[in-house]
């Protein structure tokens, strides 16, 4: 993998070789962009080309064959580390030492490197930094040794402590243009287009989620159920939401792999959600174009545009709006670990139709029969 191999960012990625080319690199980078568009790819590839030991002078790409470029590929260079957040918050002990902890990795930032030309750390998601953490590496960020480089990566500029921000040359990343994103899994996982085209579209323009579903034989199998269970969301009383999110949770699930311990269970529970998440949100945003652009709306879901009709019918149109609301906050309780049953029932309390708006013709109740005298 190089730059190259990046799907989309051309604009991001020019920046980043032409520093590494000219020899003019900033020593604090933050990247911004949704998750899964590829910044940290991007990181890892930029502490490649920093650390390359083929790359000629002038070039600003890795070889991504020298002993430099593998290790760091595959995050076993002493001289390139990445920081990931432990639990939902990245912490100082992670930087510096701290009893009962394992060493810190800024505690080799005075040491020169050992391997490579460049001291790289890469924190892969400077929105969780705490307070703590984040004042203590300010000083680090701010004078480091010549040696030494930083990215950090964040979804966005609010998210990161103005006095992060503040000591950083910023990059963006944006969202990959969907037929953009379909091309380039038509062509590297050799999915038929209609199946790269929906993938394209469930992971909302980042190449990085697209990836991971391409990888997901099981979703094939399991976008029937849960494009069925949408339609009958949407049919249901607020009673049968319990019964609903057993549904959900039933269908999201992949086989577990045998000698999973229980948080890497946990964890693959968690990935199937967001899965089945990712089906039920192109779904909703179907629902939401018809119900905003008229029956032809242009919907992801070509082939269930009668279902999605029905549906969309069942719904006052700004509950269709305020579901898309839920099954974002779903996506953020999943991601902080929250109760799979509880976060399952609460968003289908939310999803059901609160109260069918009258609609002329179909869906009027029947006519009470009359009694008998
Ligand atoms: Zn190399």
């Amino acid at each position: 993998m190089s730059f190259a191999d990046i799907i989309g960012q051309e604009t991001a990625l020019a920046a980043l070789r032409a520093a590494v080319a000219h020899d003019n690199i900033p020593q604090a980078y933050l990247f911004l962009g949704p998750d899964g568009v590829g910044k940290m790819t991007a990181a890892v590839e930029f502490a490649k080309a920093l650390n390359c030991a083929q790359r000629e002078p002038g070039e600003g790409d890795a070889c991504d064959a020298c002993v430099n470029c593998t290790r760091i590929a595959a995050d076993q260079h002493p001289d390139v580390q990445r920081i990931a957040p432990d639990g939902e918050q990245t912490k100082i002990w992670q930087f510096w030492t701290r009893s009962g902890h394992p060493p810190g990795a800024l505690e080799s930032i005075n040491f020169a490197p050992v391997a490579a030309p460049r001291r790289v750390y890469l924190i892969e998601r400077a929105e969780t930094l705490n307070e703590e953490a984040a004042n203590s590496i300010l000083k680090a960020l701010e004078e480091p040794p010549p040696y030494v480089h930083f990215v950090l990566c964040a979804p966005s500029q609010t998210a990161v402590l103005p006095t992060i921000l503040s000591r950083c040359q910023l990059i963006r990343f944006r969202q990959v243009p969907q037929d953009r994103l379909a091309d380039a899994l038509t062509a590297r996982k050799a999915l038929d287009p209609e199946e790269a085209r929906l993938l394209a579209a469930y992971a909302e323009g980042a190449p990085g989620r697209a990836l991971r579903l391409a990888e997901t034989p099981e979703l094939r199998g399991q976008r029937e159920a849960l494009l069925d269970l949408a339609a009958r969301i949407a049919d249901s009383p607020v009673i049968a939401a319990f019964r609903l999110a057993e549904d959900l949770r039933a269908a999201a699930k992949t086989k577990a792999k045998k000698g999973e311990d229980d948080g890497e269970a946990d964890r693959t529970a968690r990935g199937d959600l967001t899965r089945a998440l990712d089906v039920l949100m192109a779904w909703h945003r179907d629902l939401l174009a018809l119900s905003l652009r008229g029956p032809d709306a242009p919907i992801v879901h070509t082939d269930q545009r009668a279902a999605l009709l029905i549906a969309a019918r069942r719904y006052a149109p700004d509950q269709i709006a305020q579901n898309v609301e839920a099954l974002f906050a779903f996506r953020r309780h999943v991601e902080r670990n929250a109760n799979a049953q509880l976060a399952t029932e609460v968003l289908m309390l939310r999803l059901v139709p609160r109260k069918t708006p009258a609609a002329p013709g179909a869906d009027k109740a029947p006519p009470p029969v009359p009694k008998r005298s």
